[in-house]
């Protein structure tokens, strides 16, 4: 039977055992803020990685998948593979490195 009172430091409303301001909306738990913005963060960073680092190497790949050459396609395909096979491994474990650090 706890009542807590946040102040909205944006509106200054008084808020009852409420995350987001009555009044305006904006978010009061200081505790889901940091959250949030630590999950956003994350996420921004996920983005960038997913749309920077291999998008360059797979285009080329690819490329090289559609060459006339049948040999050159075969030596794309298994660079693809084994491309596929590393992005996957240190992907993940960025990721857990990510998920360590953040705690
Ligand atoms: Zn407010």
């Amino acid at each position: 039977m706890s009542t807590s009172y946040i102040k909205c430091p944006k509106c200054g409303t008084e808020n009852v055992n409420n995350d987001y301001c009555s009044n305006c909306g904006a978010i009061i738990n200081g505790v889901l803020e940091r959250k949030l913005e630590r999950d956003l963060k994350n996420q921004d960073r996920r983005d960038a990685e997913n749309a920077e680092a291999p998008s360059k190497v797979e285009l080329f790949l690819k490329k090289g998948l559609e060459h006339p050459n049948l040999i050159i396609r075969i030596f794309f395909k298994v660079g693809y593979g084994i491309w596929f096979f590393f992005a996957v491994i240190i992907g993940g474990m960025i990721a857990a490195i990510i998920g360590a650090a953040a705690g």
